[in-house]
């Protein structure tokens, strides 16, 4: 039925199956095991020969659910959720790669992303290569005849830089390269990775998509046969990092709301950041829908609008980011984003605080970098909670 139907559509009336009792909001299966008419029927569905529930650590009705409307959203012909944003990372490069594989990545990644990609795959005989998320060339030149996969976010956390999905899926394409894009700030009502050329897209689901900051969780999306043959839900089932019914019902309904409360973050940081431009305390502004952003006309192109995510440094480097944050009553200090309500963090001492201070200085997070993650709030009492900081 959903082909032609619009996202906020979509987000309320696919992944729907109705009890016996014919309920309007979605029912949650909190249940671990299924029951079987028979022991026919239980050799049936472990066989695979009959379609069905066995158990919630390889399938659940609420997570399907999930499933189904989140594919629906990106355009995915499959999803599989996960615990979390990072164990859909996890999920995706043990399902995929092998000791000896070799990642190319951009060098703006979320820091977890890092810390698993160096420290523990690193010990599992996975290489990564660190490259310029905006220069194509070094993507191609980082090949090597063991690369699997090409890894990104974009925007990227925290400095927005926008990658070009299109062109590096064709440098993918050509080297016979998996492309994996972190679709966490954009979430698919602005950005649809899939149809510009990805092969598979991760989500941190406990940002935008839940939306209100109460669970964690995640999703890997993409082709069926890539994910459900080749791996990836393979390593989910047997290694268990899979969603639980309960996260999985709170983001079920946070998708339901999912398109006006991303246009209305992005709406609400467009005007922080052409704010934030104009104060003289602010040397430099990072946000994909301002015009001195360089990658500005990509980002045009690429993504419905800018997102919720603004960066900016400050003049006083890290005593001065901090007297920011510690004047603010009113956004919360905490390195979570995609809340409703806005939330301020300094990167270079928490959320990138582990990786070192050569990778922080080539990655461009100074001690005076600040990230909002801009909130429902009104615009004028964030621009009067952040003013006092700033004077
Ligand atoms: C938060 C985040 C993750 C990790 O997600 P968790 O749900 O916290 O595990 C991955 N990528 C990006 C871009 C994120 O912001």
């Amino acid at each position: 039925m959903s082909d032609h139907l619009q996202p906020e559509t979509l987000a309320l009336h696919t992944g729907i199956h109705r009890s016996q009792f014919n309920e309007h909001s979605e029912a949650m299966y909190l249940t671990s095991s299924f029951v079987f008419d028979s022991a026919a029927q239980a050799a049936a569905r472990f066989s695979g020969n009959e379609p069905g529930n066995i158990y919630s650590r390889f399938t659940n009705p609420t997570v399907t659910a999930f499933e189904e409307r989140l594919a629906m959203l990106e355009g995915a012909e499959a999803c599989i959720a996960t615990s979390s944003g990072m164990s859909a990372i996890l999920a995706c490069v043990m399902g995929l790669l092998s000791a000896g594989d070799h990642i190319v990545a951009s060098r703006s990644l979320f820091g977890a992303t890092v810390n698993l990609f160096n420290n523990i795959l690193k010990r599992f005989n996975i290489d990564t290569t660190y490259v310029s998320a905006t220069d194509i060339n070094s993507w191609q030149a980082a090949i090597q005849p063991n690369t699997k996969l090409f890894f990104l976010e974009t925007p990227s956390n925290p400095l927005t830089e926008v990658s070009d999905i299109t062109e590096l899926s064709k440098v993918a394409k050509k080297a016979g390269i998996w492309l994996a894009v972190d679709n966490c700030f954009c979430t698919p009502i602005l950005q649809k990775p899939l149809e510009l050329g990805a092969d598979i897209v991760i989500h941190s689901a406990t940002k935008y998509l839940d939306g209100q900051g109460r669970v964690l969780g995640g999703a890997v999306l993409g082709k069926r046969d890539l994910l459900m043959d080749g791996g990836i839900y393979g390593f989910l089932r047997t290694a268990g990092p899979t969603l639980s019914a309960f996260n999985a019902w709170v983001i079920l309904k946070g998708l339901e709301t999912l398109k006006i409360r991303v246009e209305a973050h992005s709406a609400n940081a467009l005007q922080m950041a052409q704010w934030l431009e104009s104060q003289p305390n602010v040397m430099r502004v990072f946000y994909p829908g301002l015009m001195s952003h360089p990658q500005h006309e990509l980002a045009k192109h690429q993504q419905k609008s800018g997102g919720g995510i603004v960066t900016f440094e400050v003049k006083g480097g890290r005593e001065a980011a901090w007297r920011v944050i510690d004047s603010a009553r009113l956004i919360s200090i905490t390195a979570n984003l995609g809340d409703a309500k806005s939330t301020l963090t300094h990167p270079a001492t928490t959320t990138h605080a582990r990786i070192s201070q050569e990778a922080r200085d080539a990655a461009g997070i100074s001690d005076g970098l600040l990230r909002i993650a801009v909130g429902l709030e009104a615009v004028q009492d964030l621009q009067a909670d952040l003013a006092r900081g700033l004077s």
